[in-house]
């Protein structure tokens, strides 16, 4: 069926490495995003499996063929951009049809195709209007029943809501998502955008500088990022960083420390490191009794409160100098000003910790796993 495989694909421009040792597998009917910072190589990989780019080396499959050389054509995959380019002297029935006729389809079979797209991305009663006449949003969703009539074994999407209104985008999120999990036709998603990457995907692949980072379900990656380029890059707003180093059972970082339990954490004494921790995982000390394993508290000053509504944004200042930021997301309910000192404490359970030459990560938690099922077996007796 519509499994596609990337297998060390690497694409070079003339004085650019734009995709490098590649290897990607997006399952039959699954819907993968790739994602990452502008110029990271994301179009260029959709453009390897779509065929409009040729790799400078390694093999695209698609449906169990070898199509590394084949054109688009020959590739039974349905395309949607940014730019919908309809054509503006056609109608939507025209527009949605007009590869299916180029193909020679039977009239029949054309109007079957287009009756069932058109009810599948709700353009009922619009096949004979032109595309002046319809929204930006109808005009994006002509572009999708265009790929929808094709019946492809896959569909490839580059940014395709990229141009619409932030309310428009976040309802044709949805809407992509539904009928794509509707048609169980594999897909594959371009976006800059880490949310909506979060929001749509079955799995999110993560590329920098032309190389895939991660390749995991959202969640995963949110919560057990491979690395600090993944860490910072999911989760809005980013990951909080500190260089540091292992002292004994705590890790030492410029104006604070945090203890660990050092049963399952493989950290040795003067190891340099990176902590990560998320705005989210920030509290204040006196509401530890929110969290499990809290750490020792950490006096700070707060710069700034950013309210966004349901939660509060608060910039944080910590050590003498107040030279240490810290991002705290913040209850807005809180009575807590600018300037004020408080103590906040971070959930251990949450704190990352990466090596601090490579970046790779070492581990999600800095509680000891074997402690934390005693706690529920405790929590279960009571
Ligand atoms: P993204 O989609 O993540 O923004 P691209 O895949 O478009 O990134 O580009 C990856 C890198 O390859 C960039 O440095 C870009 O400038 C370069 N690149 C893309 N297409 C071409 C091209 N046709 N010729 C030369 N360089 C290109």
């Amino acid at each position: 069926m519509g499994e596609v495989n990337l297998t060390d694909v690497r694409k070079e421009y003339e004085d650019v490495v734009a995709v490098e040792g590649m290897d990607l597998t997006i399952n039959d009917g699954e819907f993968v995003t790739l994602v990452g910072p502008s110029g990271c190589g994301k179009s260029t990989t959709l453009e390897t499996i779509s065929g409009l780019t040729t790799p400078t080396s390694g093999t695209i499959e698609i449906a169990d063929r070898d199509v590394t050389d084949k054109p688009p054509k020959d590739r039974n995959i349905a395309m949607v951009f940014q730019n919908i380019a309809l054509f503006p002297h056609m109608t939507v029935y025209e527009n949605i049809s007009f590869g299916l006729r180029l193909r020679n389809f039977d009239q029949e079979e054309i109007d079957r195709r287009v009756e069932n797209a058109v009810e599948i991305v709700q353009l009922e009663g619009m096949l004979d209007r032109s595309p002046d006449e319809l929204s930006g949003g109808q005009q994006q969703r002509v572009g999708i029943a265009r790929a929808i009539v094709r019946e492809p074994d896959v569909f490839l999407m580059d940014e395709p809501l990229a141009n619409l209104d932030a309310k428009l985008r976040v309802s044709m999120r949805t809407e992509i998502q539904r009928l794509q999990k509707e048609l169980g036709i594999t897909s594959v998603y371009v976006t800059h955008d880490q949310e909506e990457a979060m929001t749509m995907s079955d799995r999110i692949a993560i590329i920098n500088d032309g190389e895939l980072q991660q390749c995991s379900p959202p969640l995963e990656c949110y919560n057990r990022p491979v690395n600090t380029f993944v860490a910072q890059f999911i989760g809005s707003p980013s990951m909080n960083m500190f260089d540091g180093s292992v002292d004994n059972e705590t890790l030492d970082v410029t104006d604070f420390s945090v203890e660990f339990d050092a049963v399952d954490v493989p950290l040795q004494h003067n190891d340099p490191v990176t902590i990560g921790i998320r705005p989210e995982d920030i509290y204040l000390a006196s509401d530890t009794d929110d969290i499990a394993h809290p750490s020792r508290p950490v006096t700070v000053t707060v710069d700034v409160l950013e309210p966004i509504g349901d939660q509060t944004y608060a910039y944080l200042l910590a050590g003498d100098d107040e030279e240490t930021e810290l991002l705290m997301s913040l209850d807005p309910d809180k009575d807590v000003s600018e300037r004020d000192e408080i103590d906040v404490v971070f959930s251990r359970d949450d704190v990352h910790v990466f090596d601090g030459a490579t970046g790779e990560a070492i581990t999600h938690s800095l509680v000891d796993t074997a402690a934390v099922a005693n706690d529920v077996a405790i929590e279960g007796e009571a």
